[in-house]
Formats: C-alpha cells, structure tokens, sequence
C-alpha cells in the first residue's frame, strides 16, 4: 500500500497499525476520481483520527463495473462452492488474529467501549463470516417430478452484483452480515461504509485480499449518503441493494431502486417494546431491560426503548431499573474498563438525543434521571458527545418520545393494566422490529410472543442475536431478513430447468 493511501496511526490504548485511506476496487486502494475526502472523529475527543478518500459518482461506477466483471471472471464464477466457503473460512481466521485491531479501531471510530466492540461485535462479526462459510457448499435445488417423463429442477444461483449500504453503529459487523451470505452465495458486492465510521471496513479489505478473494469480488467504498448512496442504488449493473439504516433512507432507497426494478432488502428502524407482566422475576426483568436501552449507548436498532409495565408491580420495577442504571452505566472514554457507555457516534447523534429530551420534558413526560450531557471526555470540558443515560417516566402513546426512534440512551416508561392493553400498546406503533416479554407464565410468554407485531421477540431476555437466527422487521422496520438459512434467500434466486425425458409432441 504506498503511503499516500494509508496512514501510520496509534490508537489511544496503544495499538500501532496501518490504516488505508483508499476506495478497496479491484483488490487494490486507489483514490477518489475528484480527490474528495472525509475526516473521521474521534466521538470522545472531536479529534481527527485519519482522512479518507470518498467515492464520487464515477468511482462508483468503477467498483460496480469491477464487480460486474469479476462475477463472471471464471476464477469466481467457476470456484467451486467448496472453494468459496474456504476462501471466507480463511477471512474469518485472519479477522480472529486482528480481533484485537478491529475492536480497537470500532472503538475508536465509533465511541463504543472497547470490551463491547472486542466481546460482543468481533464475536458477532467473525461468527457470521464462520457461518456463511459452512453455507456455501449446502445450498442448492430441488428435482421436481412433474409428469410421466418429464421433470424440473431447479438451481439456485447468484443475484449478482450486489450494493450493500451499511449505518454506522456496528460498523464491521454489519459489513459482514451483508458479505457473508452475499459471498456464500457466489455474488459479488460493493459495499458503502457509513460516513461516521469508514476505517474498519477498509482494513477489512486487506484481509480480502490476503484471503486471496480475486480482484473485484469485494469493493469496498466510502462515500457520502447524498451523493454516493445513491449513484449505487441507482445504478443499472446493480442487481440487488441490500441497506441498513433509517426508515427514511430506507423509503428514498426503495423509490430509487425502483426505477431498475431491483430486489432490495431493509432492515431499518425500530421502538421495540419491552412488556413486564406482574409475575416476572423483576431484578432479571430490571438488568435486561437496562441493558436492551442502554448497551451500545442506545444506538441500536433493536432496543428496547419502550418499557411497559404491569401497574401491580410499576414502582418495583422502577426503583429496580434506576437502581440498576445508577449501578451500571457509568458514562466515560471508551477505553477505560469501568466504563459502560462511550459517547455518541456525531455530534449530529448528539445534537439529536438532547433535543428528544428536550421534546420528551416539553410533552409533558417526567424525567426522572440523566438528561444532560456528561463531562467525561479526555481532552478536556466541553468536548466529547457524552449523554446520561436518561429515563422518562409517564409517558403517554401520543408522545414523539413514545412513537419516534431516538436512536440514544433514552427510555420511555409506561404502565399497562391487562394483558390485552400491554399488546395493544406494544404493537401501537409503525415500527415492528423486536419486542421482549417478561413473565414466568409459559403459556402467556407464547401467546404474548405470537400476538406482537415484531420480526424478533425474545422471552425473559433482550437483545440476542445469532448468525444461526433469522433477523429483520415488519411494518416500517423492514423487508427480507438477514442471518441464519433465510439470509441465503435475499442473496440467490431461482431458476427452473424443465426436462423432458422422452415425450414427443
Ligand atoms: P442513515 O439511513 O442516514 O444512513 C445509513 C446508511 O445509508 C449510511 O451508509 C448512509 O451514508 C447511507 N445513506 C444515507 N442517505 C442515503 C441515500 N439517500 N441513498 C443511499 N444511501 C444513503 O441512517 P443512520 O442515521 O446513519 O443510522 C441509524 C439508523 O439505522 C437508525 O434508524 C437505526 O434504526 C437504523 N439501523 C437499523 C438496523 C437494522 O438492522 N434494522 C441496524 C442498525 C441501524
């Protein structure tokens, strides 16, 4: 890599390594066409970790064009499926050696705390890369006898060049739920980091190449929203988008893609409610529930950032959750060991979590803890995007705070009198993305599971997710799933071969 496309960096715990600046098109770093360029933040700090170059319209089209000829070079097209699954095999070995790299630079990038991104986002990540890899070789047809001499098979084959537009809160980990299947399935793919967070997905594309993926396989690109966002959707050698990101992104994407008639898979927003039931174990309940808002400082899609309550035992389970936020959630640098919550990715994030506060206390809503931001930040007061781990209490379903993704350490408490009322109040709302159930009733944990609208529920715990189990969202939350068998279904298609075996007309 020659050093006008990478730069010698040291994170602040003391990791050195080389970090590309370049567009990864062709298995090789090169610069943007009009030499444009990002910075990217430290969120603790506001200071610079590195520039990197952002794709314009133009480069855009160079990786779809590399990607559309690398799907039919026969040293990809005609790799056997076995061949492929080791080649993402030996990725998912050389990500396990730079674990400690990857979590380091999430870290820093993001504003994640280290122990988070190494345990639970480096864990996810080279697990999806592991799991794909085993797919690879498994999936195929059908035969179909149809009739006396005839039948039809069927093959399951690549979309092709695949887009795939990634946000910025779990940055490596979700470039791999989009590669692995993708690549399983023997497509190729341009890949756009989130602006906020390009640096992990380029040292991703050395590992590419030391894998020894052929040239044009996987590119990978920084570019702005507005501008190359759209050039890749809009682009007529794309076959599929696959996007995650903000239900508003996800309605301009669908548009736009419509145009090509692409297939396209979403998985957007969410305000995933969280039901406690009076017979729950209500320090479990308390724990999890802190942890569905407030891990990953709230920047995920999936939180559970709506807590229902049985009126029986609303102030019990109160007391509990802010005893357990007070005990937890101390707001620091993300490299520090005690520290539960980093800063929030932008000050645009930032700007955005205070003002839904701010929203929440003007609607009429009780703040009963954090709302401010924290000064907690290395390079001295006032810097840094540290909120407090904020909870409101008596909120009502007609409250923004109540209907709209904060996408931050923020709660929203109500209570519920039934049964009846804690679904209806769960599945009052345009999103359907998770949902979590606390009770130690097994007949109403399932009943209350089938009943609410959602793509995940998860019963006397929140948050799991497995490459193994399908993820993804009804309503506004999203189209199409990820992970698991069903996310080999958004990256093959197929094709029928009718036989006939003998019959004359
Ligand atoms: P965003 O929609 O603004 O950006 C996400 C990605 O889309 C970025 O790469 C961005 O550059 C790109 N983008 C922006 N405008 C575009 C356009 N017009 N055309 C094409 N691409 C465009 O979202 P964000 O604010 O960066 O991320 C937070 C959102 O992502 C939240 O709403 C969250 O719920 C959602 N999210 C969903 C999931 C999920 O799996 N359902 C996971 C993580 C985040």
């Amino acid at each position: 890599m020659s050093s006008d496309l990478s730069v010698q960096l040291t994170a602040p715990n003391g990791v050195k390594y080389t970090q590309p600046t370049g567009l990864f098109i062709n298995n090789e770093f090169v610069k943007s066409s009009d030499g444009a360029t990002i910075d990217s933040i430290d969120p603790a700090t506001e200071e610079k970790i590195a520039t990197v170059y952002v794709a314009s319209t133009e480069d855009v089209d160079k990786a779809v064009k590399a990607a559309h000829k690398a799907l039919n070079d026969p040293s990809w097209k005609k790799l056997s499926a076995t061949d492929r699954g080791i080649l993402m095999w030996k990725l998912a070995e050389l990500m396990e050696e730079n674990r400690e790299l990857f979590a380091t630079i999430d870290a820093w990038d993001n504003g994640k705390t280290y122990a988070e991104a190494y345990e639970g986002d480096l864990t996810e990540a080279i697990g999806v890369i592991r799991y794909y890899a085993g797919w690879a070789d498994k999936t195929f047809g059908q035969t179909i006898s149809t009739t006396h001499q005839k039948f039809a098979y069927t093959l399951r084959q690549p979309i092709g060049v695949v887009g795939q537009i990634i946000p910025w809160n779990y940055p490596l980990s979700m470039a791999t739920w989009k590669l692995g299947p993708a690549l399983a399935c023997g497509n190729t793919a341009v890949l756009k980091a989130a602006e906020q967070t390009p640096l992990s997905i380029l040292v991703l594309g050395t590992l590419i190449q030391r894998a020894g993926f052929p040239p044009g396989v996987v590119n990978l690109i920084n570019g702005l929203g507005a501008t190359a966002g759209p050039a890749l959707v809009a682009h007529p050698l794309v076959d599929k988008i696959a996007f995650t990101g903000s239900t508003a992104t996800a309605t301009k994407i669908m548009a736009l893609a419509a145009k090509t008639l692409k297939n396209v898979t979403l998985e957007t927003g969410g305000k995933s409610p969280l039901l406690v039931f009076p017979d729950a174990d209500l320090d479990q309940a308390a724990r999890w529930s802190h942890l569905g808002i407030m891990s990953n400082k709230g920047e995920i899609c999936t939180a559970t950032s709506r807590i229902l309550v049985h009126a029986d035992v609303y102030d019990d389970f109160l007391a509990r959750f802010l005893a357990t936020t007070t005990a937890t959630s101390k707001v620091g640098s993300q490299w520090d060991k005690d520290t539960y919550q980093g800063p929030l990715v932008s000050r645009v994030q930032y700007d955005r979590v205070l003002e839904y506060v701010r929203v929440g206390q003007a609607e009429g809503a009780r703040l009963v803890s954090g709302g401010q931001r924290v000064e907690a930040s290395r390079a001295g007061a006032g810097k840094g995007f540290f909120v407090a781990p904020t909870v409101f209490t008596d909120v009502k379903p007609s409250m923004r705070i109540w209907q709209e993704e904060i996408f931050g350490p923020v709660v929203a408490i109500a209570k519920f009198g039934s049964e009846e009322e804690a679904v209806a109040l769960a599945n009052d709302t345009t999103y359907g993305l998770g949902a979590a159930v606390f009770t130690t009733d097994l007949e109403r944990a399932h009943r209350v599971a089938a009943d609410i609208a959602a793509g995940m529920v998860w019963v006397n715990s929140s948050q799991d997710c497995d490459p193994r189990v399908p993820f993804g969202g009804v309503k506004q939350s999203g189209i199409g799933r990820e992970l698991g068998e069903a996310g080999l279904e958004a990256y093959s298609q197929i094709k029928a071969v009718h036989i006939n075996m003998g019959n004359r007309i």
